[in-house]
């Protein structure tokens, strides 16, 4: 058994076989074999060998072909494993002696040796590891064929294992067979961590290098809730953690069941709790989580996964279909936020050359360069918005004169509009993200020209202090609980009430329990979360009262460290929840 700690980014526990994305791509059977059927399991073992060693000699006759004998030599390490009879004699004596299938004995075999190998402690040798992950992988294409079962086709629960997974792959994942994932990259915030959420599977980011010490099949624990990885877990732990399991299962269902309509503090004061959603489809659940509205709709992930342009109608469909959910509570739809990690294919083009993509065409400054693109949603937009209480915001605004600029755009469009006698809503709620410091700095400015704010500490957080969001390497220096952060946030929510505003906070800080004290307490009334966490949210607020918050807070604003912040956040939440609800 081997444990593994990594960044807890989506809780729950999840069990299964692994499933290394990137590795062998498709999954291990794991099953055990009948007695009967050892000899043509080893029989089907040694015809896949010989057909991946006839490939081998075969590109090796190709590449002396093409680029000279020594360029071929590089297939006779090849060869010579797939023809060691040492190897083969390992693999067959699992077959033989615990019943395992071929396809599973052989990445046990093949990978324990990649790991001697790399563990040598010479170069040359490590770097031979690299040839046994290449044999694993086409034994395992021959030896699975037609019937290996692809990420895009499972059958069978699992728990997948990857290096990285872009946002467009997670928003991919089936959730009715991927029970969890863990990524050795990420960070707390990335869009890929995000996603996790909107799919309610436990996940892990930033474990850093485990995929080559697990075989596909393997079993797996997740704890999302600790961030913990646990390859291979012996029966005690296995036990201990099927009751983790269920009692994380059965709270969160006491925690639906409460269906907490509006919620107040106990000293009465009303507190907004709406949820961020990606997909039209999450509407659903989130209006079933309890969602006051929708506080942040990513509109992006439209984009993400298609190599097709999106059509008006696409967006005016997906807006539709969530605004028939949500016919008359607020609906707050952010405008196209791509670029970092989210580049749809069908723009790869315009990132070809950027490399500092945080810091490069990202957002609200995409749709300023592309105005078609821009005018094609803000028109569905504004048609959509006859269904119900839309607003709209513009991502990662910097500048005045860029919202300026983007609302200009806006104006056009409802000109366009009016011009053409489509029925559309010209004079919706327009508001901004505030997520660069800049625009937290000059807040008080941008109160006199916005309708809300809706702070992004995700983004925030991350150009405050220098810390990438997506990089596990300098996760210590990314921190919420900093100074810095709580004093820019703190400036935004006293312009709002000073230009008397809308304002809310939709990054993951306010998915954090832990915050929610402090935010209220600093005056913030409005919230939007990761709609998994907005029964728990609803029923911290319903045990805290303002006052308690403000007094909170004030003691906060005397900490200098984030560290102590962090811990004091901490210690208090468990004054406001039960212990057992404090990890969730
Ligand atoms: C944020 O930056 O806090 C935010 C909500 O936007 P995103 O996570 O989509 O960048
Ligand atoms: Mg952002």
């Amino acid at each position: 058994m081997q444990v593994r700690n990594g960044i807890a980014v989506s809780p729950g526990v999840a069990m299964g076989p692994a499933f290394v994305l990137g590795v062998e791509d498709f999954r291990i059977p794991h099953d055990t074999l009948s007695v009967t059927a050892v000899e043509s399991e080893i029989a089907r073992l040694r015809c896949a060998l010989e057909n991946v060693a006839k490939e081998i000699s075969a590109n090796e006759a190709l590449a002396e072909q093409h680029l000279g004998k020594e360029y071929a030599a590089i297939f006779a390490a090849h060869l010579q494993f797939a023809r060691d009879p040492k190897l083969l004699e390992r693999i067959e004596s699992l077959i033989r002696e615990q019943h395992q299938t071929p396809e599973y004995a052989a990445t046990q075999v093949l990978r324990k040796f990649a790991r001697e190998l790399q563990h040598l402690g010479d170069k040359y040798l490590a770097e031979r590891a690299a040839d046994i992950f290449d044999l694993e992988r086409s034994l395992l294409r021959h030896l699975l064929g037609e019937q290996r079962e692809e990420l895009s086709h499972l059958t069978a629960p699992v728990v997948v294992l990857a290096h990285n997974l872009t946002p467009s792959e997670t928003a991919g994942l089936n959730s009715k067979y991927v029970k969890a994932f863990v990524t050795e990259t990420g960070g707390s915030t990335s869009h890929t961590a995000i996603l996790a959420g909107a799919l309610e599977i436990p996940a892990i980011v930033g474990v850093g290098e485990f995929i080559s010490d697990i075989s596909g099949g393997e079993m797996i624990i997740v704890d999302g809730n600790e961030g913990r990885l646990i390859i291979a877990p012996d029966a005690e732990t296995q036990a201990r953690y099927l009751t983790e399991q269920e009692r994380f299962r059965t709270q969160s269902l006491a925690l639906q069941k409460l269906k907490l309509g509006r919620v107040q503090t106990k000293d009465k004061v009303d507190i907004e709790v709406c949820g961020n959603i990606e997909f039209p489809e999450e509407a659903k659940t989130c209006k079933k989580r309890g969602a006051d509205g929708v506080g942040l709709y990513r509109t992006e992930f439209l984009y993400l996964g298609s190599m097709r342009e999106r059509t008006e109608e696409d967006h005016y469909n997906a807006y539709s279909k969530v605004l028939k959910k949500f016919p008359e509570l607020p609906v707050t739809i952010r405008t196209l936020d791509v670029g970092a990690d989210k580049i749809p294919d069908s723009m790869r083009a315009i990132y070809r050359d950027h490399s500092n993509p945080e810091l490069g065409l990202r957002s609200i400054r995409v749709s300023l360069e592309h105005t078609d693109l821009f005018k094609t949603q803000l028109r569905a937009i504004l048609r959509a918005a006859v269904h119900g209480n839309v607003r709209v915001m513009f991502p990662l605004v910097s500048s005045i004169g860029e919202f300026r600029q983007a609302k200009m755009v806006l104006r056009d469009v409802c000109e366009d509009l009016e011009e053409q006698k489509i029925e559309h809503k010209p004079d919706i709620p327009v508001g901004m993200m505030v997520e660069v410091p800049s625009a937290a700095i000059m807040a008080d400015e941008f109160a006199r020209e916005v309708d809300f704010f809706s702070i992004g500490t995700n983004d925030l957080i991350q150009y405050t202090l220098a810390a990438d969001r997506s990089d596990p390497s300098v996760a210590k220096y990314y921190n919420a609980s900093d100074p810095s952060v709580l004093f820019l946030v703190r400036r935004v929510l006293f312009a709002a009430r000073d230009a008397n505003l809308p304002v809310s906070v939709c990054g993951q800080m306010s998915s954090d329990p832990k915050f929610i004290p402090l935010l209220l307490g600093m005056g913030l009334r409005q919230l939007s979360v990761t709609p998994q966490k907005i029964p728990l949210i609803k029923q911290l607020i319903c045990n805290i009262s303002i006052e308690d918050c403000q007094k909170h807070a004030k003691k906060v604003y005397q900490l200098d460290l984030a560290r102590d912040i962090e811990n004091f956040l901490r210690g208090e939440l468990k004054r406001f929840l039960p212990e057992s609800e404090v990890s969730r």
